[in-house]
């Protein structure tokens, strides 16, 4: 019986206007379900006193009256199913005052039932008004509860009807039923308002986490986007070097063939060997990439996390003797049970050493200390610490993002593949200056309990 319309689909007004909006479309849309189910009850209510005066002197007042339910009721269906097909055009608000007047033109119908009828009808007559007046009552309050002004403006003037009514005579009887009618309907307004606030109440939360889940997915665009574009970059960056590098020296190879041989400056074998050296370095990049992207899920499985570091610097160790660096490790941490893949792990340890093996070879000290500890009893810290050259400028901001590098042979992923590794297994990765000279990288993990385990 009732349209919403002028939804608003701009995605510029303001949230709270969006929120009263969508609140208003919801409204109606329970009442809209409604209305033709709604008008047919009232015709068939009408139809039902008109048969029940049929013979009696109230007869014809009885057709006028429900001459005029089928008019007020057949002009509403007619609008609802009008604009259920032609285009929405009129404003929400003017369509909440639309069906309030539609609900009052209704109400008032049914208020003349009582007032008009009762007085003067049969026992048996008096029975049904009070019955269809209850039934109306009753119907229209569920049928309009989502818009609490309609249904007051259908409730009310019914309600008041039949109480006046009812208390018309002084009867006790008569004053007893008009009694538990005004509590009959205290409860169905009730019971309007309560639906009305729920309905309320469940609009805000839905739009409250779809907004909130619309920002999320937007922040994770966003940052996906900007990842994937300094990726990108990065790479074509990376890959620029070996390739042009691998076209001078086949350039220069090519030259070299069509002078004669005594004349040559150069080896052509020698050439073709670093152009080959060149394009085997892009393949490696291309390489540690797909490594990078494909690898999934960590395989998790209960290690020592000291185990794992021993076996780290052992894998290192040729290196280590080789940049005659001393290695201490304090494992001074009492607890180590982790739940990792020991693969990656191990994987993290060799780049941190790696790299302060590398960081080291332009200093005089050559220390790298290895130490471990608790955190609040639920995590284990890691913290490489050597002696190197420390970070220069401006290489600390972007240590860890992919292709940050400051070295002419490096690629740049090592740190970015380890971060991503140790926040896969839920730690935190991080550097700092060590204040001694070189660098620190830690790391932390979180520790199992025993009782886990078991
Ligand atoms: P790569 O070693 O290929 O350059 P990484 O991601 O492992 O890639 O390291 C990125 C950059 O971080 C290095 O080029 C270097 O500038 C800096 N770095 C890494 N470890 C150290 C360290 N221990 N001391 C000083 N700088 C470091």
């Amino acid at each position: 019986m009732f349209r919403s319309s002028g939804d608003s689909k701009d995605g510029n007004e303001p949230p709270d206007l969006i929120g009263a909006a969508r609140l208003r479309a919801e409204q109606f849309s329970g009442v809209l379900r409604q209305t033709r189910a709604m008008m047919l009850a009232n015709v068939c209510n009408a139809l039902v006193l008109v048969v029940d005066f049929w013979g009696t002197r109230q007869f014809i007042s009885a057709l006028y009256w429900a001459t005029a339910v089928f008019c007020v009721s057949g002009y509403i269906y007619d609008r609802h199913r009008r604009r259920r097909r032609g285009p929405r055009s009129i404003s929400q608000s003017h369509a909440a005052r639309r069906a309030t007047l539609n609900a009052l033109a209704l109400g008032l119908c049914w208020a003349a039932l009582p007032f008009f009828f009762f007085q003067e009808a049969s026992p048996g007559s008096r029975l049904l008004i009070a019955c269809l007046s209850a039934g109306m009552l009753y119907g229209g309050a569920l049928a309009l509860a989502s818009i609490p002004s309609a249904a007051v403006a259908f409730v009310a003037p019914v309600a008041f009807a039949c109480f006046v009514t009812l208390t018309r005579g002084r009867d006790g009887h008569y004053l007893l039923i008009a009694a538990v009618l005004g509590v009959y309907t205290w409860v169905l307004l009730r019971h309007v308002f309560i639906s009305a606030e729920q309905l309320r109440t469940r609009v805000m939360t839905q739009i409250v986490t779809e907004h909130t889940a619309s920002m999320r997915m937007r922040k994770l665009q966003a940052s996906g986007l900007h990842a994937m574009g300094g990726m990108v970059t990065g790479l074509a960056h990376e890959l620029n070097q070996p390739l042009t590098a691998s076209a001078c020296y086949l350039l220069t190879a090519q030259r070299l063939l069509e002078m004669a041989p005594e004349l040559r400056p150069a080896s052509v074998s020698e050439t073709l060997d670093s152009a080959a050296a060149q394009i085997m370095r892009a393949a490696g990049i291309v390489r540690q990439l797909r490594e990078f992207i494909m690898r999934g899920e960590p395989e998790k499985g209960f290690a020592n996390l000291h185990d794992l570091i021993r076996e780290a610097s052992e894998v290192t160790s040729a290196n280590i003797s080789e940049a005659n660096v001393k290695l201490s490790l304090q494992l001074s941490a009492n607890v180590d049970r982790v739940l990792v893949d020991s693969v990656q792990i191990k994987q993290v340890l060799v780049n941190l050493i790696s790299n302060a093996i590398e960081a080291m070879n332009a200093s005089v000290q050559h220390e790298l200390t290895i130490s471990t500890s608790l955190m609040h009893d639920r995590a284990i810290r890691i913290d490489v610490v050597d002696t190197g050259v420390g970070f220069s400028e401006g290489v600390k901001e972007n240590l860890f993002e992919p292709f940050a590098t400051s070295k002419t042979d490096g690629m740049g992923l090592g740190l970015s593949i380890s971060r991503s590794i140790v926040e896969a297994h839920d730690g935190k990765m991080w550097a700092e200056s060590n204040p001694g000279g070189g660098a620190v990288f830690s790391f932390v993990l979180p520790l199992i309990n025993a009782e886990y385990e078991a």
